[in-house]
């Protein structure tokens, strides 16, 4: 059974979780288990992160060519 790594949105405590990949299609979300709250993120892999921050940093409707 997979892995899942969230964070608190509430007291910040990041926290592993095991459920079937039925269950996560399924978008069970897990409580955090210090305080309770319902209000948790899930942790993308950092190659995620970056692919994704860099495709939309670098968009040309910012780019240089609006200097000339
Ligand atoms: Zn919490």
């Amino acid at each position: 059974m997979p892995r899942y790594d969230y964070t608190c949105q509430t007291c910040a405590k990041p926290f592993g979780v095991r459920m079937s990949i039925a269950e996560y299609g399924d978008g069970v979300t897990p409580a955090c288990p210090t305080c309770g709250s319902a209000d948790v993120a899930r942790h993308f892999a950092a190659v995620n992160v970056l692919t994704g921050s860099r495709a939309t940093g670098g968009g040309a409707a910012c780019g240089p060519t609006g200097f000339s």
